[in-house]
């Protein structure tokens, strides 16, 4: 697809939601690991909100989807990555206005308005062990493939392998934010939850943008 609309933004939603749920178990897994063993429930549940919201009523752009989704998120989420994600989608949502559809600098430019709110909450830097880690390799890959002239479809693939290298590299990082941080150099070894899912986040829009 050339640009996101209102219809490709909730799909990206219900590809998320059905993304988290399938991998339910996994996140809380690995959850269990190094926090509270609920990063899967917490991410099933909040989606399934956003998506309940978006069956009732689509709204007509994809900022105003991406804003009712980060809405059902802060809501509907116990843990800390409910007001992270949640936060992150309604400044994305919000930062795309009352465009009816969107290319790929456009939601480049968006999604680092979101990530920077979730660097301003949450105050972790690269490094830290969380879902920043995913979600800065994410952006950098996404930046670097519209600056090469990419489409929607390729620089969200770009994304997609950039936060699943970041993904990746959270198992040797030592936490320092969030429960994690309690454990200290007992974190190291293991996969951060939040930077799993989100890359099953960056996963998701390159498979509703058909990459
Ligand atoms: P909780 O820790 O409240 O149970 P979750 O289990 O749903 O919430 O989410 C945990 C994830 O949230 C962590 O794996 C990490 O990626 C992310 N996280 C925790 N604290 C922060 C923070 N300060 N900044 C960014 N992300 C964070
Ligand atoms: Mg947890
Ligand atoms: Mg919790």
């Amino acid at each position: 697809r050339e640009r996101l609309n209102a219809a490709t933004a909730a799909a990206w939603v219900r590809a998320i939601s059905a993304a988290v749920s399938e991998n339910a178990e996994y996140l809380t897994r690995l959850d269990a690991a190094i926090g509270d063993a609920d990063h899967g429930v917490n991410m099933r549940r909040g989606f399934a909100v956003a998506v309940t919201t978006l069956d009732a009523a689509l709204p007509d752009t994809p900022g105003e989807v991406l804003v009712r989704t980060g809405t059902a998120l802060v809501g509907k989420v116990g843990g800390v990555s409910g007001p992270l994600y949640g936060s992150m989608f309604r400044v994305t949502g919000r930062h795309l206005a009352d465009a009816e559809t969107v290319g790929p600098d456009e939601l480049l430019e968006a999604l680092e308005a979101g990530l920077q709110m979730v660097r301003r909450l949450g105050d972790a830097r690269p490094g830290d062990k969380t879902m920043v880690d995913a979600f800065v390799p994410a952006l950098d890959a996404f930046g670097a493939a519209v600056r090469d002239g990419a489409d929607l479809a390729r620089a969200a693939r770009a994304a997609a392998h950039g936060a699943e290298e970041g993904m990746r590299a959270t198992v040797s990082m030592v936490a320092r934010k969030g429960r994690a941080s309690y454990l200290g150099s007992r974190s190291r070894g293991h996969q951060d939850p939040g930077a799993t899912s989100t890359a099953l986040v960056f996963q998701a829009l390159a498979e509703v943008l058909g990459g």
